[in-house]
């Protein structure tokens, strides 16, 4: 599977984002096709969302124009991560994380394509490592990242940086599994997960339109990594603008939420 390029015309963007603590302004999704999720980290690892928001209280966000003008979107992964002997931990991740947003609009459905060779899906899922990747190998922060939509075929793409660890909940693990070439099954040394799921919520709202909400810490579309699985009321307000609001108790949505999070879910 070639990576995919960059466009070369003017939709290619240069992004903004780190791994470390953010610096001054806090760093703005860019606006030309292409987003990113982005993390912020103290030094003992934890999210860090100090300082750029105070007395930020009232949002405007300028929304993405593009919207998938088509019922059934079509996902399927067409690289899985190397982390895993096969794709089933990457699959359910995106069936969760897309539920997510399922649950909430009414315009749009989504349908996984199984044989991605032979179709390519409106929302091709891609893990690849840093060092195969340009943006990557240029923003080693960067988790992810994903087109809006767009005339172009690119829309929608979301790609995760293999060279992170990821797991379905975001917790930590131990460093023989993921490197026993340093460590063995001694040592007690843990290294950091990323929540796979939270990301791909994050990723998935870019891919149907969504651009970062700065303003709200708690909302999944918040530019730096939060491990939200849960959307907020503006996540969900700004969604049903583009795909109209699927009615839907609070209890169902609570239901599938538990199972989410127990891990029932396939
Ligand atoms: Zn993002």
């Amino acid at each position: 599977m070639p990576i995919r390029r960059l466009p070369g015309d003017r939709s290619r963007t240069r992004l903004h984002i780190t791994n470390k603590k953010p610096q001054g302004k806090l760093h703005k999704a860019n606006d030309t096709g292409l987003s990113c999720m982005a993390v912020a980290t103290t030094q003992k690892g934890e999210a860090n969302f100090e300082s750029n928001y105070k007395g930020e209280t009232q949002s405007i966000i300028e929304e993405w124009k593009k919207k998938w003008e088509i019922p059934t979107v079509t996902y399927g992964i067409t690289n899985e991560s190397k982390h895993f002997p096969d794709n089933s931990i990457e699959m359910r991740a995106m069936t969760v994380a897309l539920r997510v947003w399922q649950l909430r609009i009414k315009d749009i459905r989504f349908k996984r394509v199984y044989d991605t060779t032979v179709n390519t899906p409106d929302i091709p899922l891609t893990f690849v490592d840093a060092e195969n990747d340009k943006l990557f190998s240029e923003r080693p922060g960067v988790l992810a990242y994903a087109y809006f939509p767009t005339e172009s075929p690119i829309g929608g793409d979301i790609t995760f940086n293999d060279s992170y660890n990821w797991t379905l909940t975001g917790e930590s693990i131990p460093a023989w599994k993921v490197d026993p070439e340093h460590y063995t099954k001694n040592t007690t040394v843990k290294l950091k997960g990323y929540n796979m799921v939270h990301t791909m919520i994050h990723e998935l709202g870019h891919a149907i339109g969504l651009r970062h909400d700065e303003f709200n810490k708690d909302s999944v579309m918040h530019p730096f990594y939060n491990g939200k699985v849960v959307l907020s009321p503006t996540d969900v307000r700004r969604i049903q603008t583009f795909y109209g609001e699927r009615k839907i108790s609070n209890k169902w949505i609570q239901y599938f939420r538990d199972r989410m999070l127990s891990g029932r879910i396939r």
